[in-house]
């Protein structure tokens, strides 16, 4: 008799307590600022070529960032909701909806801060002279950066096929290209160093023409006349390739 009461008691209760705890549970869907990962930097590095997150479910996370592609099948900017794809040929096409990458990160885009730069820097002073207008290094940025740039170089990877090689190996040979006086926009992050592994540690960026026709990770700049938007991150998701924490 003690038992069903107490069975009674949970099937009344419970239900009322559960309710009461979903209406107090933040959505972690309503923060904009979140950065969402596909997989983490230390699994693509081992060559985990292969992830399961497509396009269409990227987009749900974001409309701004930068990946890859499985089978290491380009370089990905995501810009203004567009999903674009390098290829080795430099060519920047829209991804198909159902195209998936084994490492992606985006976020929603909404500018804290702007700045401009008009003085000539390569890429190596432009992100020094960010760090010292971030309100501080400790903390996640995406950062858009659009404008006239003097020379740009940038690279795609080959396709690779398995079994498959380490990143570092795949990139010893790598599609390369270098262009002058180019106007379009630099997507990335700056993340601070106890990001290292699950993502790349300090800029990362990669690179979209005007005309959306082309672009690829960027491997050094000139800058012209840029304006600079930084929107701060207050959260990381990240969903975890199966077997890739094997690794
Ligand atoms: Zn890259």
């Amino acid at each position: 008799m003690l038992r069903r009461k107490i069975v009674l008691f949970a099937l009344l209760i419970l239900p009322t307590l559960l309710a009461a705890c979903t209406v107090t549970l933040p959505e972690v869907q309503d923060n904009r600022d979140t950065l969402f990962q596909a997989s983490t930097l230390s699994s693509l590095n081992v060559g985990n070529f292969e992830g399961d997150v497509t396009m269409a479910e990227l987009k749900r996370h974001g409309d701004f960032g930068l990946g890859t592609y499985n089978m290491l099948d380009g370089e990905m900017v995501v810009l203004d909701g567009e999903i674009y794809q390098m290829r080795d040929d430099g060519i920047a096409s829209l991804a198909d909806e159902s195209t998936q990458t084994p490492f992606a990160a985006v976020t929603f885009f909404e500018a804290d801060q702007s700045l401009s730069v008009n003085e000539p820097l390569d890429c190596t002073q432009l992100q020094a002279h960010l760090d010292h207008e971030l309100p501080t290094l400790d903390a996640p940025y995406a950062i858009k950066v659009s404008g006239e740039f003097a020379s740009l170089k940038v690279r795609a990877p080959h396709k690779q096929s398995p079994p498959y090689p380490t990143l570092a190996d795949a990139l010893v040979d790598q599609a390369i290209f270098e262009s002058q006086n180019i106007s379009g926009t630099m997507v990335g992050f700056r993340l601070p160093d106890y990001m290292a592994g699950a993502n790349s540690a300090g800029y990362h960026f990669h690179f979209l023409r005007g005309d959306q026709q082309s672009g690829g990770h960027v491997l050094e700049c000139q800058t012209s006349a840029l304006t600079v938007e930084i929107d701060t991150i207050d959260e990381i998701r990240m969903d975890i390739m199966p077997g890739s924490i094997a690794q």
